[in-house]
Parts: C-alpha cells; sequence; structure tokens
C-alpha cells in the first residue's frame, strides 16, 4: 500500500514553499500600514455557522464542505472560508459592543471540495483583511485599494477590478423579482440554474454554462434605491480619486448570500484561470444574522496558490536570492567536533559577517571525496575543509565550489 496526498491536497516544497511565505510576509507589512490587526481563528467550527451564513443554496453549503462528526456527535466543518469565522469571532469576544470599530486581517488554510484545476486545490490558502463597523462609502473603497496594493506589490500588474452593488433589503427584492421572471423566460438553463432560480436568482448571472445566453437581462442599476444609489456613486468617486481603475460589471453577484451593496472581483490576463485573484465585498448583515449586534462591514479574501502563479508569472520572486550555502567538510576524522562546533558557529554568526548564508555539514565518517560530491550536490558555493595540517596552524581550506580554486584561511578570520 502506497499512500499519496489526497486528492485536491499537494506538498509545498522549495520555491513554492519560500513564495507562499513571502507573500504571506509581505501582505502582513501591507496590512500593517494600513492598521489592520492580525487574527487567527481555529480551521473548523460548527457546521451551521457556515450553512447560517454562506447560504443553503450557495455552491459552497450545497457541495464543497468538509463536514464532520466528532466523538460527541458535534458537527463540525472545516471552514470553507476566513470571513465567518471572524465575524464568529467578533460576536464571540463581544466587540459588537464593547469596541465595535475594527480593522482585522487572516490568513491560513481553507477547504473546499472542488474539482482540482490549476491553482485551485481543495486545501488552499486565503489571505484576508475586513473593516468592522464601517458602513462608510470609504471604507469600501479601502477595502479595494487595499486589494490592488497587496496584488501590486506582488508585481503584478494588468490587473481588472470588476465592482458591482447588489443593493440592500429594500432594493433588492425588486430585482431579485424582475430576475426571475426574466430567467423563467429563458430557455434550457442548465440544472444548476433550474433549481437555483427560485431560491437564489441572482447566482445565474455568473452561471458559466449560460451566462453567455444572458443578454438584455435586468440590471441591478435600474433597481437602486436612492440609498444604494448614493452609496454606489460615491464608492465610484472615491476609487477614481484614488486613481484606481475599475469596470463596472452588471453581472458580477459572487458566490456567497452575505453580500450587500458592494462586491467586487480582482481578475488578470496574467493567468489562466476562472477565478479571481481576489474578491471580497460589503456584509453589512452577517454579524446580526448569526447572533451579534448590527454590525456592517466589508472585507475581501485573495487565492493564495493563484496569486503565487501570477506573481511568479511576472518575475516577483527572481528578485529575491536564495542565500548562499556552505559545505563544513572533514579531511580528517579526529576534527569532526571542532568542525561541528564551527558549523554551530557559522549558522548562528554569519561568516564573515554575512548572516544570509545555508550551513551544510559536517558529515560524519565519509571519504573528503563524497562529501565534496555532496556539496556539489546542494549547490554549496563554497566548502570549507577541516584538515589536520592546516588545523594544528589555526587554519582552514577554503574551496571556491565553482572554479574549483582554493586557498587558505585563518579559522579566526572566517
Ligand atoms: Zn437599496
Ligand atoms: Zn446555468
Amino acid at each position: 500500500m502506497k499512500y499519496k496526498s489526497p486528492r485536491g491536497t499537494r506538498d509545498i516544497f522549495g520555491e513554492t514553499a519560500l513564495g507562499l511565505s513571502l507573500l504571506e510576509q509581505k501582505a502582513k507589512e501591507i496590512f500593517i500600514r494600513h492598521g489592520f490587526e492580525e487574527v487567527r481563528t481555529p480551521i473548523f467550527e460548527d457546521a451551521a455557522l457556515f450553512t447560517r451564513s454562506i447560504g443553503q443554496t450557495t455552491d459552497i453549503v450545497e457541495k464543497e464542505m468538509y463536514v464532520f462528526e466528532d466523538r460527541k456527535g458535534r458537527k463540525l466543518a472545516l471552514r470553507p472560508e476566513g470571513t465567518v469565522s471572524l465575524a464568529r469571532a467578533f460576536i464571540e469576544h463581544r466587540m459588537d459592543i464593547s469596541s465595535p470599530a475594527g480593522k482585522f486581517f487572516y490568513s491560513g488554510e481553507m477547504f473546499r471540495y472542488e474539482r482540482p484545476q490549476a491553482g485551485r486545490y481543495r486545501q488552499f490558502r486565503q489571505i484576508g483583511a475586513e473593516i468592522y463597523a464601517n458602513s462608510s462609502p470609504a471604507a469600501d473603497a479601502e477595502i479595494i485599494i487595499l486589494a490592488q496594493d497587496v496584488l501590486s506589490s506582488f508585481g503584478i500588474d494588468k490587473i481588472n477590478i470588476h465592482i458591482n452593488s447588489l443593493g440592500c433589503e429594500k432594493c433588492r427584492p425588486l430585482f431579485r423579482e424582475a430576475l426571475v421572471n426574466y430567467f423563467s423566460s429563458v430557455e434550457d438553463l442548465c440544472q444548476d440554474c433550474v433549481r437555483r432560480l427560485e431560491r437564489n436568482p441572482l447566482r445565474l448571472l455568473d452561471c458559466k454554462v449560460d451566462s453567455c445566453k444572458f443578454t438584455d437581462f435586468p440590471k441591478i442599476s435600474n433597481y437602486r434605491c436612492s440609498d444604494c444609489k448614493d452609496n454606489f456613486d460615491t464608492v465610484r468617486l472615491l476609487l477614481k480619486k484614488a486613481n484606481c481603475n475599475f469596470t463596472v460589471n452588471d453581472k458580477l453577484v459572487r458566490g456567497l448570500d452575505y453580500y450587500t451593496r458592494t462586491v467586487f472581483e480582482v481578475r488578470s490576463d496574467a493567468v489562466v484561470s476562472q477565478d479571481a485573484l481576489a474578491a471580497g465585498g460589503r456584509y453589512d448583515n452577517l454579524v446580526k444574522e448569526i447572533g451579534g449586534q448590527n454590525t456592517p462591514a466589508v472585507g475581501f479574501a485573495l487565492g493564495a496558490e493563484r496569486v503565487f502563479l501570477a506573481a511568479q508569472s511576472a518575475g516577483f520572486f527572481e528578485n529575491f536570492k536564495s542565500p548562499e550555502n556552505f559545505f563544513v567538510a572533514i579531511a580528517d576524522q579526529e576534527l569532526f567536533g571542532e568542525a561541528f562546533a564551527f558549523a554551530v558557529k557559522a549558522t548562528r554568526d554569519g561568516i564573515n559577517g554575512n548572516k544570509d548564508i545555508s550551513v551544510f555539514g559536517p558529515i560524519n565518517g565519509k571519504s573528503l571525496t563524497n562529501q565534496l560530491k555532496f556539496a556539489d550536490k546542494i549547490q554549496a558555493a563554497k566548502t570549507i575543509v577541516f584538515a589536520k595540517t592546516e588545523f594544528e596552524n589555526g587554519k582552514v581550506l577554503v574551496k571556491n565550489m565553482k572554479d574549483k580554486t582554493q586557498i587558505e584561511v585563518e579559522l579566526n578570520n572566517l
């Protein structure tokens, strides 16, 4: 029996692992500059929390959640996204009452049972930020600009920001009704669309199968109430003021029920994927919906795997050189202890004051030839050889692995 990582998951090594860490680090720096603080929530939650907030008829709840029972029969789910967990934490820690304003960010693994494809996994990483207790359209604009800033800091240009406003509980029902009427007259809807028509007609607009058939569909812009209209006007005005380019997209609805008013997606021509690099929007009713005080909020999340691919194709990681490798070798077995002590010191203090290095070796019980072969294998720039005659004079041999030259150096000078 050979074990493999479960379908849709992967082991992450080397450049990808480093790249994902770099993305996280960089995003964190930007979030902190914008005044956001980090929150870490559990990887699993009460399953009902997601069902209630994300919506019964969404793809996530209908077919993508990892739900399981623990030993006491509690129904739990691996988190499929980060926003709801953060809202739950916000309420649980009474922040909806005590300190209602807040800017938070998170980064971590999410889980969805989806068909695996390029840049999409069943265990994936999202980095997100949320602004709580701020109903101002300025918060919407700030979140969109923040998403743009994070992506462009990874060298990703050619991004397209699509925005829309889904209206509020006053005006959305009218739009919904118009949509149901319209879709009822469209022939040959796919099965998903037929199923969603009554319960979630907005979702039909972005159906991957049928979307192109919808041409003269009702536009939300004709149904927005005056508050929603003013709100969306201000969001757009502020984005323009900040030189943020965007496209208003009437078909943009997002796959989650909790959104109100502004929704947006950031896409890039640089990646071949149906999925957005980052997406988000306003969710003024979510906190109340799951038991908290009325707290408007807006946020976004980016898919780290897809952003990694986009950043990679933009050459972002080429600016980050991996540290130089040094190998510590012994020509005489009796010097193993000395060489070991030197390697420990070198990892702590660096070599010649250079701390941006990786130190390998020494290896016990191998011939010098074999040790040098290993040094080549790990692409060591230099090998420091501890040999008896030189060591007795306080010296070691430093071998340049590229041109194979070697010099004697005072051990104290390294
Ligand atoms: Zn409205
Ligand atoms: Zn469809």
